[in-house]
């Protein structure tokens, strides 16, 4: 069995104008030490992935799918069960903007003592916390520090710290480097790269596709809910398959290359989305039987959602 299987993940949002497709019947698979990339553009259903996997979707539900987490089916676990035993202690994530939601009013260690108070922790939380900090490459002083005497990067790192608090066995990391300049951006990467070295299975939710290759052995692209394509992130860098991730990696600027391309028109209505593949209006190679939906045809380490493959 392998580490973590999603089957036919699939969620909704419900609200006044109608449901939103946000996740539609999304597969993969990791092996254990595995980490996995996810990339796409804006609302393409990243981060709803992220969320549904920690069940902590607002406004919304999980209509149908599977998640495995470590011979675990983490869908079937009661809401009790999941908050108890599950939620931070095996799984945990490091929401988008996270550091950003550090209490202004208490100190750094206040607040990891709370963490701890509210998952009854009954060992040495002192010894717990200090090794936290330092798996993020910080040292104790910053525990009497409150959020605005710390840079941005470290507010970052004490997030990812809670984040590792009680030992998850599989992190999911949201746009972890989003807002941050290029050099804390490269140290959250350094980081991000140690705890994987360290045996960590993460999953990294980005549109930052030149992120991803340092970290990622798999990839799963999305688009319109959809993970459209699937494999090795060398092979997904070296020969994309699906038309869309092929106009997003001829998207990322080169210092020495020509100019980025750009992938016209605007993402699919997710509030009453169309039969067919979801990128035929935008797609430069979309046929007549693009207008049915493409099942996964297989590839050398995944799939790709493309009648191109069939
Ligand atoms: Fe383009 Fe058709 Fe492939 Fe969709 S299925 S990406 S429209 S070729």
């Amino acid at each position: 069995m392998k580490f973590l299987e999603v089957e036919n993940l699939t969620t909704r949002y419900q609200t006044s104008k109608g449901q939103i497709h946000a996740l539609d019947d999304v597969n993969f698979s990791l092996e254990k030490g595995e980490s996995i990339g996810i990339a796409g553009e804006s609302a393409c259903g990243k981060s709803t992935l992220g969320l549904s996997m920690i069940r902590m979707i607002q406004g919304g539900k999980i209509v149908s799918g599977k998640i495995n987490l470590d011979g675990e089916s983490v869908l079937d676990l009661t809401e009790s069960d999941f908050n108890q035993n599950y939620r931070w202690k095996k799984i945990a994530m490091v929401f988008q903007g996270a550091m950003n939601s550090l209490d202004p009013v208490y100190t750094i260690k206040q607040q990891f003592v709370e963490i701890l108070k509210q998952h009854k922790y009954e060992g040495d939380s002192d010894k717990l916390i200090l090794k936290a900090i330092n798996s993020v490459n910080l040292d104790e002083s910053v525990l009497k520090k409150y959020p605005h005497e710390l840079s941005g990067g470290m507010k970052q790192r004490i997030i990812i710290a809670m984040a590792l608090l009680l030992k998850p066995k599989f992190v999911i990391a949201d746009e972890p480097t989003t807002a941050l300049d290029v050099l804390i951006q490269a140290q959250i990467v350094n980081l991000l790269k140690k705890l994987k070295k360290d045996g960590m299975s993460i999953m990294l939710i980005t549109h930052d596709l030149a992120i991803l290759s340092e970290i990622a052995d798999k990839i799963g692209i999305m688009y319109g809910g959809k993970m459209i394509e699937f494999g090795n992130s060398n092979a997904i860098y070296k020969n994309p398959k699906h038309p869309y991730t092929q106009g997003l990696l001829e998207s990322i600027p080169t210092l020495h290359g020509g100019k980025p391309k750009f992938i016209k028109g605007n993402p699919p209505d997710l509030l009453s989305p169309k039969e067919g593949c979801k990128f035929i209006d935008r797609c430069p190679e979309a046929m007549e039987k693009c207008k049915k939906d493409p099942p996964r045809f297989k590839t050398d380490s995944g799939y790709v959602m493309c009648w191109l493959y069939e």
